[in-house]
């Protein structure tokens, strides 16, 4: 039997908030009156969400599906778990801590029905601290310039997505991607919505600036080529104007004789360059450290454990 729905939801240390998940989660979805399925992903949590889920396993096992990995593989391979598991019509994905309230899920659907087969978000009043908001901006600014994608809130996870696009994303075999971005490269018809935000209960956000910089290397690089055109650009007008100055310096010193001064100028010069081609390197290397990984074809995740109902 296919359900109409499938919820897809990774969980990395979320003992704290779990149960309130919960209370809200199921009821919301049980007034759809749908037949859906949730699936949580456990990504390698260490605090007590995996007896959390067992619990609530337990309870309403008909609707539930619990993945268990082996390590913490990030958000975004956790839902891929997710996604390989799903059976619904569509799929929905939404965060554990409760920021994206459940409330909202028939929104999107409602949009679905409209004939879209990808409904992304757009977070009112997004209540996160006022750096990770300026920082998103500037992120969604950027890819926007670097990528196709046309997207207002790339970071918003509360997405509804027709089965195509999941069965596009399931043959997807990246070890590292960004789900929106990569949802939004197969829809046919893809859309947004407002829905509302609320702010962090319990636990704090597993994203330190460390992560969200990796995290955004993974989008960056997953979906654009740009930045090294834009490099290699950098590095011909670069070796245009020092060809200049060469020029320049070989005249002066025919002309008007040898130089000392101004040594420093060339120093400083020197060192803004070599900054530009570390920061090159750098660029290449997270490319190469894609494909190597990739190329690798080690699996993405593995599962410890699905705990599920055997029809
Ligand atoms: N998450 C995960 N693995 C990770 C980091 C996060 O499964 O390595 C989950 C986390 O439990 C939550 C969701 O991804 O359900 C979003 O994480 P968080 O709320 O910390 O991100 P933020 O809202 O701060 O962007
Ligand atoms: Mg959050």
């Amino acid at each position: 039997m296919t359900p109409d729905l499938s919820v897809v939801i990774p969980v990395y240390n979320e003992e704290r908030g779990l149960p309130a998940l919960f209370a809200r989660l199921y009821p919301a979805l049980d007034r759809l009156g749908l037949n859906y399925e949730i699936i949580f992903v456990n990504d390698g949590s260490h605090d007590h969400s995996v007896a959390l889920l067992r619990e609530q396993f337990s309870q309403r096992p008909e609707v539930t599906r619990v993945i268990l990995l082996n390590g913490n593989f990030g958000q975004h391979m956790a839902i891929m778990a997710g996604f390989e598991r799903t059976r619904g019509r569509r799929v929905v994905t939404l965060d554990a801590d409760l920021q994206n309230p459940p409330e909202e899920i028939g929104k999107l659907l409602a949009k679905m029905d409209e004939g879209y087969d990808y409904v992304g978000s757009i977070r009112m009043r997004r209540a996160d601290q006022w750096w990770r908001r300026s920082a998103s901006r500037a992120m969604n600014h950027l890819r926007e310039r670097l990528t196709s994608i046309k997207m207002t809130d790339q970071g918003c996870m509360l997405r509804a997505y027709d089965r195509h696009i999941i069965d596009a994303i399931n043959e997807t075999k990246e070890v590292s991607t960004f789900i929106p971005a990569l949802a939004y490269t197969y829809a046919a018809n893809p859309t947004e919505v407002p829905v509302a935000h609320e702010e962090r209960a319990h636990g704090e956000s597993k994203y330190s600036l460390y992560r969200l910089i990796r995290l955004n290397f993974d989008l960056v690089t997953g979906f654009s080529v740009v930045p090294l055109q834009w490099f290699s650009f950098t590095g011909i007008v670069i070796s245009l104007l020092s060809g200049l100055f060469v020029i320049y310096l070989m005249l002066r010193r025919l002309i008007i004789g040898p130089e000392v001064q101004g040594v420093f100028t060339l120093f400083a010069i020197a060192f803004f360059f070599i900054g530009v081609m570390l920061f090159g390197i750098g660029l290449l290397g997270e490319y190469v450290g894609r494909i190597y990984q990739q190329v690798r074809h080690r699996p993405r995740y593995l599962i410890q454990a699905v705990l599920e109902r055997t029809e």
